[in-house]
């Protein structure tokens, strides 16, 4: 466990050093999926606030054992539009909208006493057909659509490039997603948050305009 605390403190030193070097603030999401709560508990006494998670049921029960504690709880996974409430009632942030109507659905069941849930567009630029995501065309339009709802802030773009793919390919991809971005904040200022970057690729990210970073195994080690 004091491992735990150990790599956390070497990947934000990492962190803090990309960034330096590419003028981006950058925020790291502890990617806490498979991991249990002792572990988060420890990671969140090193001083980290921000934890990721995929799975609505596995999260639900760690959301509630560390209510107590300051989290801001971003969920990164699949978003199912029968489990769109609960995402609405105990998350900060969704990195994973991929079509209006769990944009709406969303929406419609953030509670009134919540500020505006946080939402990030998914683009899947490879066009990878497991994977979720808009298309880069899809993108604007769901943009306009998810900018029309009062109880989501739409706050940028979130990739992930295909697990085979080269540093030089990654790095393209990211170049793509910032233009992109660029691109769409000309109509939505609010757009300030490029989610991209995870355990093997945050520093290329972070050197290609990332400012979030979506970190698991680095800094938890092996997932359960
Ligand atoms: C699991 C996951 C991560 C973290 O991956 P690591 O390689 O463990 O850092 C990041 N982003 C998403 C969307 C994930 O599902």
């Amino acid at each position: 466990m004091t491992e735990i605390t150990d790599h956390f403190a070497q990947i934000r030193e990492r962190v803090v050093r990309a960034a330096r070097g590419s003028a981006n603030d950058v925020m790291i999401v502890a990617v806490s999926k498979g991991q249990p709560v002792e572990a988060i508990d420890r990671v969140y006494a090193a001083g980290q606030r921000r934890f990721g998670e995929s799975y609505v049921q596995e999260a639900l029960p760690k959301i509630e054992a560390l209510r107590d504690r300051d989290i801001e709880w971003h969920f990164i996974g699949r978003v199912q539009a029968n489990k769109t409430r609960p995402i609405a009632e105990h998350f900060h942030w969704v990195h994973t909208v991929d079509r209006e109507r769990v944009a709406a659905r969303l929406d419609a069941a953030r509670p009134h006493y919540a500020p505006p849930l946080n939402v990030l567009l998914q683009v899947n630029l490879a066009g990878e057909p497991q994977k979720s995501g808009v298309s880069e065309t899809e993108a604007a339009p769901l943009a306009a659509a998810v900018s029309r709802l009062p109880r989501l802030a739409l706050r940028g773009l979130m990739t992930i490039p295909p697990a085979e793919a080269s540093a030089a390919e990654s790095a393209a991809l990211f170049e793509r997603l910032k233009s992109l971005q660029q691109a769409l904040a000309a109509a939505h200022p609010g757009m300030d948050v490029l989610s991209m970057g995870m355990s093997g690729d945050f520093e290329l990210a972070i050197a290609h305009g990332s400012t979030c970073v979506r970190i698991g195994t680095a800094i938890f080690g092996p997932r359960r």
